[in-house]
């Protein structure tokens, strides 16, 4: 099919991205990688009347180091992301999420503010963002605000952005530990039918200290696993403990059922996913190398 028609404007800069956002406002889509922006336009799922084209920002990609946290442009493509040293040394469970985010071709287009303002319910960065506390820095002609990951998705394919407003930044906060995602597909390059996020610091004796859970494709919106969360603080990692949270991760899920299984299926495979990623990360942790296959 072909989309309806829209008025395209390519922005010559941040500030004349969000000059155009806030005045078309409600009207107005940023168009960033494009990957699922215009599948939905071509099924006229989405009918915007004008398109804000920021894929050519550079001001907006890069990922930096800022005292400590790791900035990352919302236009940095996937594939810039999982190729990061910084991101593989210090947030491996961000390089398993989005070095298998689709299939290359995604991943050389896609975004990282585009994949988190679609906010696609079994997306991969909704469970890391969560698991890490991230915050994204979300900019209009009006100022700037920096929403938690947390508040941040609002619904199925609905955050918290204003109209006029452009995701400009995430930050991933220096976490510390290690960590590991985890997803269950049918095949590779599919989206996730379940998937588990998890960071978490240990002390010397074995102790769990911080610890950050998110839960992918079990729910309208990536869920924050707060009470296994608060079940695996300050305690040792015994598989005891870490089958009382997997309960609660279980109990967290909320998925619908689908063509692809019963509601079941996806709490059984999340609960079973986030044991091995609590596994993973405390290999990880003590500096075992684990790599992770698509
Ligand atoms: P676009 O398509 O350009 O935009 C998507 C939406 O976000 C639009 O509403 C747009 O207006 C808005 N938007 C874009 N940038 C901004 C911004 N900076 N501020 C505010 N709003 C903005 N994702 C996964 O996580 N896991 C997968 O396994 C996966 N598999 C995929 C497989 C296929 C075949 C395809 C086509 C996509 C897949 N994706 C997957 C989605 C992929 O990650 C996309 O890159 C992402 O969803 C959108 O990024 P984009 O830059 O292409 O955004």
């Amino acid at each position: 099919m072909y989309p309806a028609p829209f008025e395209y404007t390519r922005a010559e800069s941040l500030a004349h991205a969000l000059e155009l956002m806030g005045e078309h406002g409600d009207e107005a889509r940023p168009l960033a990688g494009g990957m699922s922006l215009l599948p939905l336009l071509k099924l006229r799922l989405a009918r915007p009347a004008w398109l804000v084209d920021i894929g050519r920002l550079d001001e907006l990609a890069g990922i930096a180091d800022e005292d400590g946290a790791l900035g990352i442009g919302a236009l940095t493509r996937h594939v810039t992301v999982a190729g990061d040293a910084a991101i593989r040394d210090r947030y491996p469970m961000v390089h398993d999420a989005i070095s298998t985010v689709g299939d290359p071709q995604v991943r050389n287009q896609g975004t990282t503010g585009g994949s988190m303002s679609h906010a696609d319910p079994a997306g991969n960065w909704g469970p890391v963002s969560l698991a890490i506390g991230a915050r994204m820095l979300c900019r209009s002609v009006r100022g700037e605000r920096w929403v938690e990951a947390a508040d941040f998705y609002v619904d199925a394919y609905t955050t918290a952005l204003a109209p006029d407003e452009i995701l400009a930044r995430v930050e991933l906060p220096a976490f510390g530990g290690s960590g590991a995602y985890l997803a269950l597909r049918r095949r590779v390059g599919d989206f996730a039918l379940a998937s588990v996020a998890v960071q978490l610091t240990l002390d010397a004796q074995g102790a769990c200290g911080a610890v950050g859970i998110g839960l992918g494709a079990v729910g309208l919106t990536p869920i924050k696993a707060a009470e296994a969360e608060t079940a695996m603080r300050g305690n040792a990692i015994t598989d005891e403990l870490v089958g009382e949270a997997a309960e609660l991760v279980y109990g967290a899920a909320d998925p619908l059922e689908d063509v692809h299984g019963p509601v079941e299926y996806r709490r059984s495979a999340v609960r079973a996913l986030f044991k091995r990623a609590v596994g993973i990360a405390v290999r990880r942790h003590g500096g075992e190398a684990v790599e992770m296959i698509a």
